[in-house]
């Protein structure tokens, strides 16, 4: 099954991609964490990066496409993949289809306010990546990582400016992805503001 997953800053789609990650046995493909990993590493590719993600900016599309096609040259996903943050403009998914076959593509809706109270609350773990909310998916220790007890972190990408920059550049650039997709009949509509276990439940239900 090769899935993608889509939504505003805040939708909860990194938790579903890890949670339909799991139960298909595919690779989660998150293009914002294989950025952040190139620069923790301080990589060329993470140091060209950094400029544009610490604006609330895309990332040029050569770049994000030249690293996705690579990604998915690996043997880990040849039986399957959920794509988290990749496409989001319409050269990006045109060239994702001269290479894969897409099976869904899953659209997490959130409105604007959600989104910005949501990221508020976001914090993640320096070391493994992993995301909570304060609120609404807390770590079971104060502010640490479940997984690596590490002290969590605000995104840089995260604050109150750069957040709106962000969701201004999703309606413009990723929104078109929704008509493109509703064209190959692959669009599906999760709505995103209720809690996490009940998106899960709407996305089970659409993907068997
Ligand atoms: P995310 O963790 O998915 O919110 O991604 C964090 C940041 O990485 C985004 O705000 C972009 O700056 C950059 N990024 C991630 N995926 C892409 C993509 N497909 N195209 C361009 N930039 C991307």
């Amino acid at each position: 099954m090769n899935i993608i997953i889509f939504g505003p800053q805040g939708s909860g789609k990194g938790t579903q991609a890890e949670v339909l990650a799991k139960k298909f046995n595919i690779p989660h493909i998150s293009t914002g964490d294989i950025f952040r990993d190139n620069i923790k590493n301080q990589t060329e590719l993470g140091n060209k990066a950094k400029e544009y993600i610490d604006k609330g900016q895309l990332v040029p599309d050569d770049l994000t496409i030249k690293l996705i096609k690579d990604r998915l040259s690996q043997p880990d996903s040849k039986s399957g993949f959920i794509l988290d943050g990749y496409p989001r403009t319409i050269p990006q998914a045109e060239a994702l289809d001269r290479v894969v076959d897409i099976d869904k593509v899953l659209e997490v809706w959130i409105s604007d306010e959600e989104s910005i109270t949501r990221l508020a609350g976001r914090r993640s773990c320096p070391q493994c990546g992993a995301v909570y909310h304060l609120k609404f998916n807390p770590p079971r220790q104060d502010e640490k990582c479940d997984k690596c007890n590490k002290t969590l972190i605000i995104r840089e990408d995260d604050t109150e400016e750069v957040i709106k920059k962000r969701l201004e550049q999703y309606h413009r650039q990723t929104e078109p992805l929704i008509e493109y997709y509703q064209n190959q009949d692959k669009h599906l509509k999760i709505d995103g503001m209720p809690p996490i276990p009940e998106v899960t439940k709407q996305i089970n239900e659409e993907i068997k």
